[in-house]
């Protein structure tokens, strides 16, 4: 299955591709980048008989620093999408739950009500969905986008040559440094460097938790989670301020240091070696003015990003996608007044679905704030399971924001039982 999409990506390319006609004149739309933002939007576009022309820079399959585990809420829209037994058949691992341990050791754990959520290694996760874009008809191009002209997009192919397609739509599905919305003047501003990362994974006992953990400390957080077929994932976040000394160390003396100051990981490791090179990234923080603009669209990350703590990014890249596809349903790429229609639909229900997840991120992040303040708060929630069940659904995206805002709910973790705050 893997195979067929990789073997696209090394396909010399198609002179038809080359022959789509110039903006406007055709129902063609080319996307930027092939993760699960653009592989969604590719499918669902093709899958309304639309002519779909995807530029991806990476042969396939390819690593990408993630933390691996998708939103529980993703499983539902992978079944809805028919990838749910794909995704299970590529060895994708079953999460029940998340556990958070705090800087001095209390343990949380929140649950999601019936549902698992799926955690699968990026490198097969994404060769899964591009395959299925290239069996519903889409053209796969290995080339990197270099810039927009109109609403053609000029790229280099794996050959080395510079090449422009037309397209009645471009769609901007590139990730975090988006070249196509910087190339739009999409990005509201240069990104902050608030916080890195490091990402390996290894082969070992880890691999077959049915659980995620959420390690955090002084400065960082390091996530432990299953990423199919035996194997594991190890990330760690840290703060700005330690983005010096990975500099100095270099990311594995780095890793190793802060696997000192989390023995509870360390125990876990133990004897198992972990994949190499390892996988840096940040900064995260990349706001976006819009996600769209004329004949474009941008999709996943390249839409803005704040921070992945929450590990929402791959749900909201594929809900994204979808919501795209429906705004665009049965409207031509040629009658321009009802694309730009369809677009502010798309940019309308795209802030409906992240806004209030930015909302939560920012208020996980600050009650985890400082390692006092984040073992006050993890302590507190390890004696109001219902609150913690609560918030790992809502980060799940299994109910809205404001379903953490119930009285009933608020007042457990704001006035446990004494006898279980130890
Ligand atoms: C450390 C870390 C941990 C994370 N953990 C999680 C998690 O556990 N769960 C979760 O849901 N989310 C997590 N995320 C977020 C998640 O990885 C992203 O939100 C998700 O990958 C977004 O998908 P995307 O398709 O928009 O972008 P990407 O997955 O980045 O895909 C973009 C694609 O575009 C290609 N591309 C880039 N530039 C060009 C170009 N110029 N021309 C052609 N192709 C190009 C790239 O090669 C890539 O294939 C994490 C992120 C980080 C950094």
């Amino acid at each position: 299955m893997i195979v067929s999409a990789a073997a696209h990506l090394h396909a010399p390319l198609d002179r038809r591709v080359l022959a789509a006609r110039s903006p406007g004149g055709a129902d063609t739309v080319v996307v930027a980048g092939g993760g699960p933002a653009g592989a969604t939007t590719a499918l669902l576009l093709a899958r309304q008989g639309r002519r779909v022309i995807l530029i991806e820079r990476e042969a396939f399959p390819r690593p990408k620093p993630c933390g691996d585990c998708l939103s529980a809420a993703a499983t539902g829209l992978l079944r809805e999408l028919g990838l749910l037994d794909a995704v299970l058949e590529a060895g994708a691992a079953r999460l029940s739950a998340w556990r958070v341990r705090s800087p001095s050791g209390h343990v949380c754990h929140g649950r999601f009500d019936g549902v698992s959520a799926l955690a699968l290694e990026r490198r097969v996760l994404d060769a899964v969905l591009l395959d299925a874009a290239v069996r519903a008809g889409v053209t796969v191009v290995r080339g990197r986008v270099l810039d927009l002209a109109g609403a053609a997009v000029r790229f280099r192919d794996a050959e080395g040559h510079e090449r422009v397609v037309g397209a009645g739509l471009v769609v901007g599905a590139d990730g975090l440094r988006s070249v196509v919305a910087r190339r739009a003047d999409l990005v509201r501003r240069r990104p902050r460097l608030r916080k890195v990362s490091l990402t390996t994974h290894g082969a070992g006992p880890a691999g077959g938790l049915a659980h995620g953990e959420m390690h955090v400390l002084d400065g960082a957080c390091i996530g432990l989670a299953p990423a199919g077929s035996g194997r594991f994932n190890l990330t760690l976040v840290v703060t700005h301020r330690h983005a010096g000394e990975l500099a100095s160390l270099g990311p594995v003396d780095f890793l190793d240091a802060w696997l000192d100051r989390a023995l509870a990981v360390r125990d876990r490791l133990a004897g198992l070696s972990l994949d190499r090179p390892y996988l840096a990234s940040g900064p995260f923080d990349w706001p976006s003015r819009s996600p769209v603009a004329r004949r474009l669209a941008l999709v996943g990350d390249a839409a803005g990003y704040y921070d992945p703590f929450t590990g929402q990014g791959i749900y909201q890249a594929m809900e994204g996608a979808r919501l795209l596809a429906v705004a665009l349903e049965g409207l031509s790429l040629d009658d321009e007044q009802a694309l730009s229609a369809g677009l502010r639909r798309y940019s309308a229900s795209l802030r409906r679905l992240k806004a209030p997840a930015r909302r939560v991120q920012r208020l996980v992040e600050a009650a985890l704030a400082g390692p006092r303040r984040a073992d006050r708060v993890l302590r507190r929630l390890a004696a109001a399971p219902a609150a913690m069940d609560r918030l790992i659904e809502v980060t799940g995206d299994l109910r809205p924001a404001a379903a953490l805002l119930s009285p009933r709910l608020l007042s457990s973790f704001l006035f446990p039982p004494a006898s279980e705050v130890r």
